[in-house]
Parts: C-alpha cells; structure tokens; sequence
C-alpha cells in the first residue's frame, strides 16, 4: 500500500454556518514513533494530540503565530507535549516513551490510564508581549473528548472533536488523524442537530482512515458534499533545533557551567527532547563557547 503525504483542510459548510478541519497524521505520527520508540498506548496518546495539534495550527492567523498542547496527567506517560505552527509542521514528545497497559474493557488501547488525570494546557505565542494560555481539567484522559471540553470551554466555541491512531503488531503506525467541527454563533438549531446525528453515527475515525479515507471524506461524511475548501496543508514532521540553537543553550548556562564540563566530561552530548536528535559537543567547541559565555 502507497502511504500518500499528510495534509489537514479547512472548510466551510451549512453557509458559513459551520466550519471544519481535518487531518491525515499518519507519517507525521510515524515518524514521532520511530524517533521516540513509542509504544502503543503512547504512540494513541502522541499521535491523537499531534492531530490535534496540527489542525489547531491551522487556525492561527499569522505566519509566525505557534502554539503547544500540554497534556499534564498524573498517569504512567506523564506529560505529552506537541508544537505546531500555521505551517503544518508539528513536533512532539511524550516524558515516558515505554510504557505498556492492558486494553480497556473496549478492548482498545487504553489512553485514558496512560494520561491519568491532570490538565490540559494551550499556550499561544501570537507574538503579543505575553502569550495566549488556555486550561482545562482533563474530562477523560481519552484526549478527544477533552481536546472538545477545551475548545467548547476555554475558547468558547462549541466544538466536537475526533482524533484516532491505529498501531500495527510491530508497533508503527498504521493511520492516524481526525476532525474538529465548529458551530458558528448563529448556527441554527436544526442544523446543530443534524451535525450530533452524524457525529453520533459515524464510524470511529481509524476505520474511516484505513479504507483511505482523505480529510475531506472525514469531513463530508459530517457536513454532507456541500461544503468548502478554504485552505489545504501539507504537514510534516519537523524541529527547530540545531547546533547553533545548543551553541547558544550551552553558552546561556555561563562560563563557570561551561569550565566544569570541559573538566569532568571533556565533551558534552546534547539531546533535543522533541526530536530525540544527539548534538554531540567536542571539547574544541565547548572551549569556542567558553571564550564567548566569558564575553
Ligand atoms: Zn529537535
């Protein structure tokens, strides 16, 4: 089977009156699962935020706008975190990439244990001397309902949200992705009931995906054909670290910091947390920085 490349739409449905995004996240969750090692029931939990992530992405309004989801559970993954920008790139890691749990009595993967209970955190960087934060309590830890209680109660606008992920035997990803529908002020009565009809007999998202389902087929068994593309993005995996931006972390820790590791390891390994990349830091280049943390 040919995997075709990630995207998330934007549309317009019932005249302006509601409004969707949806993304395939396969390779991007793929991708997080193979730098991370996740297993299973992590990989559920990355990957539904990660699609999460990447459609709230696309409702930032300027390119350099960014945002990040904090799901903070007292469960055995502990915290996940995915940063995304108005560009379709997302990245994301979770505190526990290794952890294995029994499936629910769904017999599915259980989420809900492995993020426990906590809070669910967005924080905007709109580039406004203080950036947006929205919290809410984690309503059920399976992350798509409580992906819904925030946008319905923190931002205000009622919402539902569906997001899947789908693990092979060997632990890769099979399909991921998912939806989010929003109702508009005015959004008639009629129409809000038609909408909670079909959400509430749609088949799960994973099974959609796996016969090939595109966003748009996500969204059009939701909002029927009449609707519109305002927008389509191409999404990947990708960091913004670099061996500059550890130059400049190492050099912020001061000349002191910086003296003891040249003394006690010769040579300093630098790993970034949200793309589990190595930098690895010769004592040559630690004595550069040295010199310019002395300033
Ligand atoms: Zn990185």
């Amino acid at each position: 089977m040919t995997k075709s490349h990630d995207y998330a739409v934007r549309v317009t449905a019932m005249n302006g009156q509601v409004r969707g995004f949806a993304a395939v996240t396969t390779q991007l969750v793929g991708e997080m699962q193979r730098r991370h090692h996740t297993w299973p029931v992590v990989s559920a939990a990355l990957g539904r935020t990660a699609t999460f992530g990447a459609m709230m992405g696309m409702m930032l309004k300027n390119d350099s706008d960014r945002l990040t989801i904090q799901v903070q559970g007292d469960g055995p993954i502990g915290q996940v975190v995915v940063d995304a920008d108005s560009h379709g790139h997302v990245r994301g890691y979770v505190s526990n990439p290794a952890v294995d749990l029994p499936l629910n009595a769904k017999g599915k993967l259980d989420v809900a244990k492995a993020v426990g209970a906590g809070t669910l955190n967005v924080v905007k960087d709109l580039g406004l001397k203080e950036p947006y934060r929205g919290s809410v309590r984690l309503i059920s830890g399976e992350l798509g309902e409580d992906f819904t209680y925030y946008l319905t109660s923190s931002e205000q606008i009622p919402s539902a949200v569906g997001v899947g992920v789908l693990v092979e035997r060997d632990a890769s990803i099979l399909v991921s992705g998912g939806f989010i529908i929003q109702l508009m002020p005015e959004t008639e009565e009629a129409i809000i009931s038609r909408l909670e009809e079909q959400i509430a007999h749609m088949p799960p998202v994973t099974k959609l995906l796996e016969k090939g389902a595109s966003p748009e087929d996500l969204l059009s068994r939701i909002l029927g054909d009449d609707m519109t593309v305002n927008a389509r993005l191409p999404l990947s995996f990708q960091c913004e670290c670099s061996k500059e931006r550890i130059y400049n972390t190492l050099i912020s820790l001061g000349p002191d910091e910086i003296t003891n590791i040249i003394h006690e390891q010769g040579k300093a390994e630098v790993i970034c947390h949200f793309c589990n990349e190595t930098y690895h830091i010769s004592k040559e280049e630690l004595e550069t920085l040295l010199e310019e943390a002395k300033g």
